[in-house]
C-alpha cells in the first residue's frame, strides 16, 4: 500500500456506498462510485425504511449540512406511535413514541427512492452508472483494479463492497462469507393515500408504525408515508418556510416519483406461499396476498386491493452466515456485502450508514498520515465485524422474521401467538414497563444523550 492519500472505488451506489462517498468528498478523499443501474431512478429498491439514531447521525456526518437538511425535509411524518395489532384491526398494545424535534434522536420514515435521490445530489462527477463489476486483481505495488462487464477498468488503492446481499466482489474476496435463505417471504405493496384510504384506519394506526400480529402466522407491518409535496410534486401549503426553500432548490424531486402512500406489507413462513411466489407481479400478487389474509379486517383487505398493482413485490428474506476473522487488504466490505439482515429490527440500512461513517473517519486517518491505510482498514472491520454481525443474530432471532420461528409451528404457533400478544399488551398498559420499552426502542436505535 502506497503512502499517498488514497483513491477509494465504491462498487454499489446504494444507503452505505454513497453515505461513503460524500463522507470521503468532504474529507478531500479521492473517491470514484460504480453503479449497475442504468439510470438514477431505476432499481426496484423497496418503499420505505426506517432510519433511526444511528443512521441519521452516520448521515449528518458524512453529508453536506445543507444535503442533510435535505434528507430531513423529505422524510416522511414521523410515526408517533408504534402498535401491536391483531388481524382484526384490535389494538394490542400502543406505545406513544417521542416527538422528532430532534434531527438525530428520532425515528424517521423514509422512502428507498427518495433517500437515493438526496443520497446522489450533487454526486454526478463521482457517480458512474451502468457499470456492472465483474472481478478486480489486486496488485503487488498496492494498487486494486475492479472489472466491469463492459469491458472497461478502474485503478485505485481501496475497493469498498457496497454491493448489497448478492455482492460480487464478497464472492471473489470471502467466497466462504455466505447469506442464507431466512426462510420467510414479504409481499411489500403501496396504496394510493386519500381521503377513503385513510379513513379506513383508526388514528393512531394512521398516525404510528402497526405491526400486525395475526393468526395462522400471517403477519403484516402498515406505515402511512406523507411527505411535504403533493401529487404533482408541488409543495403543499403550511409546509415550513425553511423546508419549502430547501425543497425547492433541491433538484432530486424531479428524479423521484413518491408520493403520499399507505405501506403495507404482508409476511409469513416461505411454506405458506406458493413456490412460483417470487416470478408472481401485479394482480397476481396482490391477489395472493388477499388469499392469504382472508380472515383479515376488511379495511385491511381492502388496502390490499386498492394497492396500486405496479407496486406489489416479493422479497426472500435473507440473512448473512457468521464469518470467522480475515486479514484485512485493499478490499474492505460494508453494509448488506458483508452482513445482510432480516427486515425484524429494521436496522439494515442504519447499520450501513454506520458502517460508512465508520470507515470514512478510518479513511480520513490514513489520508492524513495518522495510521497507514492498511491499519486504518483493520481497525474498521475490527469494530464493524462484532456490531454487524450481532445486529445479524437480533434481526433473525427476535423478530419472528426466520421461518423457524415458533410463530409459524401450527399447534405451539397459536401458544406463541397469544404470548406475544399478551407480552405486548401488559407492557403497553403498566406505564413503568410502557416507558421502558419504549426507552430500550430508541437505545436499540443509537438514541444518545
Ligand atoms: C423488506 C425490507 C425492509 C427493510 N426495512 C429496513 C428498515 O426499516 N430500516 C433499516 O435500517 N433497514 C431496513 N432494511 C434493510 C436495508 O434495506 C438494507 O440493509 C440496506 O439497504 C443495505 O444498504 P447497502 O448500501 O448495504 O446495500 P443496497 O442499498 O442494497 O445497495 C447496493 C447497491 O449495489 C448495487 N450493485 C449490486 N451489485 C452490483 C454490481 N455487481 N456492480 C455494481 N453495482 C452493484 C445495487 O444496484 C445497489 O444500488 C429492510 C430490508 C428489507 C428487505
Amino acid at each position: 500500500m502506497s503512502s499517498r492519500p488514497p483513491h477509494v472505488l465504491i462498487v454499489g451506489a446504494g444507503t452505505g456506498g454513497l453515505c461513503l462517498a460524500h463522507g470521503l468528498r468532504r474529507a478531500g478523499i479521492s473517491v470514484a462510485v460504480y453503479e449497475r443501474y442504468r439510470t438514477r431512478g431505476e432499481g426496484l429498491l423497496g418503499y420505505r425504511v426506517g432510519i433511526g439514531p444511528t443512521g441519521s447521525r452516520a448521515l449528518r456526518e458524512c453529508l453536506p449540512p445543507t444535503l442533510f437538511d435535505v434528507y430531513l425535509a423529505t422524510c416522511a411524518r414521523s410515526p408517533r406511535y408504534f402498535n401491536v395489532i391483531t388481524q382484526g384491526m384490535r389494538r394490542t398494545a400502543s406505545f406513544t413514541l417521542r416527538p422528532d424535534t430532534d434531527p438525530v434522536n428520532t425515528e424517521r420514515s423514509v422512502a428507498r427512492m427518495t433517500l437515493r435521490q438526496v443520497l446522489l445530489t450533487g454526486m454526478e462527477d463521482v457517480v458512474h452508472f451502468d457499470k456492472a463489476f465483474t472481478r478486480y486483481d489486486q496488485r503487488d505495488d498496492g494498487t486494486v483494479t475492479a472489472h466491469f462487464a463492459d469491458g472497461s477498468t478502474a485503478t485505485g488503492d481501496l475497493l469498498v463492497a457496497a454491493d448489497g446481499t448478492h455482492s460480487a466482489v464478497r464472492r471473489q474476496y470471502l467466497p466462504h462469507a455466505v447469506t442464507r435463505d431466512a426462510g420467510t417471504i414479504n409481499i411489500a405493496t403501496r396504496i394510493p393515500l386519500t381521503p377513503h384510504t385513510r379513513g379506513l384506519l383508526p388514528e393512531r394506526i394512521e398516525q404510528g408504525i402497526s405491526l400486525i400480529f395475526g393468526t395462522g402466522g400471517m403477519m403484516g407491518v402498515l406505515h402511512v408515508m406523507e411527505f411535504k409535496w403533493d401529487r404533482d410534486g408541488t409543495l403543499k401549503p403550511g409546509v415550513d418556510p425553511a423546508d419549502a426553500e430547501l425543497l425547492r432548490g433541491w433538484p432530486g424531486l424531479r428524479h423521484d416519483n413518491t408520493r403520499d402512500n399507505i405501506n403495507l406489507v404482508v409476511w409469513s413462513t416461505a411454506r405458506r406461499f406458493p413456490s412460483d411466489v417470487m416470478q408472481l407481479r401485479g394482480e397476481d400478487l396482490v391477489l395472493l396476498a388477499l388469499r392469504l389474509t382472508r380472515n383479515w379486517h376488511p379495511h385491511l383487505r381492502e388496502l390490499l386491493a386498492r394497492s396500486d398493482p405496479g407496486s406489489a413485490l416479493p422479497i426472500r428474506v435473507s440473512t448473512s452466515e457468521p464469518v470467522p476473522p480475515w486479514k484485512s487488504s485493499t478490499v474492505t466490505l460494508l453494509g448488506d456485502a458483508i452482513h445482510t439482515m432480516t427486515p425484524g429490527r429494521g436496522v439494515g440500512a442504519n447499520t450501513a450508514l454506520r458502517d460508512a461513517a465508520l470507515l470514512c473517519r478510518q479513511l480520513r486517518l490514513a489520508a492524513t498520515g495518522d495510521k497507514t491505510l492498511l491499519q486504518a482498514v483493520a481497525d474498521y472491520e475490527a469494530a464493524m465485524v462484532p456490531y454487524g454481525f450481532a445486529r445479524v443474530a437480533d434481526s433473525l432471532n427476535r423478530s419472528g422474521t426466520s421461518g423457524d420461528d415458533r410463530m409459524y409451528k401450527p399447534v405451539v404457533g397459536r401458544l406463541a401467538l397469544l404470548g406475544a400478544r399478551g407480552y405486548f399488551g401488559v407492557t403497553s398498559r403498566v406505564p413503568r414497563l410502557a416507558r421502558r420499552f419504549v426507552d430500550d426502542f430508541y437505545s436499540y436505535r443509537g438514541e444518545e444523550d
